[in-house]
């Protein structure tokens, strides 16, 4: 196998593929796949509750919360998120801007209330995740939005707000990458296929009290506290991405789980940001304090060497390094499953090319 640096779906980690390949077609004895038998059989629902108490131990998750497997994506999360906290009092929410995951947030939140945006990096380009200290919340938000990594721009927060309303998250490619204070929050929300499993299904985690705040009229589909009260099944769920979920969950804890991901982030992301700079050929269009360990965009100093530079790092078995089609230039996603040895062939490709065309 290849290595792999795409943003989404994200490269998996091997053993976890090569479990799922020795049980494709015959799971637990059955004599079928898991993705065959019933999701309410008693075979299923274990690996369902695995799953919810792997997760539960890997992020220290508190008895207060709900830990919902959703359907839609974090884009369901987009619409789900006014839909189950406008309902009670103010249909206004605080959002800090930082660029194209937030954006398609407020604009999804602004078709059933406001969105106030209280801090934005616009002003530089999205390069920026905005200091604490630079920006007030409003008196009267339903809640605060905010990206905590902008897989496109490569921008992560390095604190975690301090609001007095309710706090939700869109941890779509930080979760399991870090430990994080799960208290702090309202809610979290992720899609899953960056650091979780296959895409197709996504994670909230929903602090109980707010379960009672959904509008009147909301779609039974995006309602947490539908999904809560049915133990996530209250349709037939995405059975397959969530027994690959839990596979993962288990992998991580074998590997020490979030805290040791996030000293292999460290690790790997230095490895790429100090190649970056300290080449005069590539370099990173994000301001240092605010530099992504999960996602490093960097662009080339001429442009018209960007095909040949994927042509030759796809020869040279570098999956999937170019940045989005909004923002262009490569993109390299560092996710758990990306091992260190992927990034040190990264480098030596890099300076090799440089070395060349640079
Ligand atoms: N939010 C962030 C930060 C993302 O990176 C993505 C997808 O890459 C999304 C939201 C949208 O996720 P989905 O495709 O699961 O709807």
């Amino acid at each position: 196998r290849k290595f792999n640096f795409c943003a989404g779906p994200a490269a998996l980690p091997q053993p976890v593929l090569e479990q799922a390949q020795r049980e494709l077609l015959d799971w637990r004895g059955l004599g079928c796949s898991v993705m065959e038998v019933s999701h309410r059989s008693p075979e299923f629902v274990a690996v369902a509750e695995r799953a919810e108490q792997d997760l539960r131990d890997l992020l220290r998750v508190p008895s207060n919360y709900k830990v919902l497997f959703l359907q839609g994506g974090a884009t369901g999360q987009f619409s789900a998120v006014p839909w189950n906290l406008f309902g009670v009092g103010s249909k206004k929410a605080d959002f800090i801007h930082t660029g194209h995951w937030a954006a398609k947030a407020i604009k999804e939140t602004r078709r059933y209330g406001e969105a106030q945006i209280v801090a934005s990096s616009e002003d530089r380009n999205f390069s920026y995740a905005p200091a604490a200290d630079s920006w007030k919340p409003s008196r009267d938000a339903a809640y605060l939005h905010y990206t905590s990594n902008e897989t496109i721009g490569g921008v992560e927060f390095d604190y975690v707000p301090e609001v007095d309303c309710p706090l939700v998250v869109d941890m779509s490619s930080t979760i399991l990458s870090q430990p994080i204070a799960v208290e702090k929050f309202g809610v979290i929300y992720a899609g899953a296929q960056k650091n979780i499993g296959p895409s197709g299904i996504a994670v909230a985690l929903v602090r109980e009290d707010l379960l009672d705040r959904a509008m009147d009229n909301i779609p039974r589909s995006l309602s947490w506290k539908v999904a809560a009260d049915a133990g996530s099944m209250d349709n037939t769920p995405p059975t397959f991405a969530w027994y690959l979920s839990g596979l993962v969950f288990q992998w991580l804890k074998t590997q020490g789980g979030v805290e040791a991901m996030e000293k292999q982030a460290d690790i790997k992301s230095k490895m790429l940001y100090g190649f970056l700079d300290s080449s005069s050929f590539f370099s990173s269009p994000v301001e240092k304090g605010s530099r992504s360990r999960m996602n490093v965009p960097f662009v080339l100093a001429d442009a018209d060497l960007d095909k040949k530079f994927l042509e030759e790092s796809e020869a040279a078995g570098l999956l999937s390094l170019k940045g989005h089609r909004s923002v262009g230039g490569m993109r390299a996603s560092l996710y758990n499953a990306v091992p260190l040895e992927a990034v040190e062939a990264l480098v030596v490709f890099m300076a090799d090319f440089e070395a060349r065309w640079g």
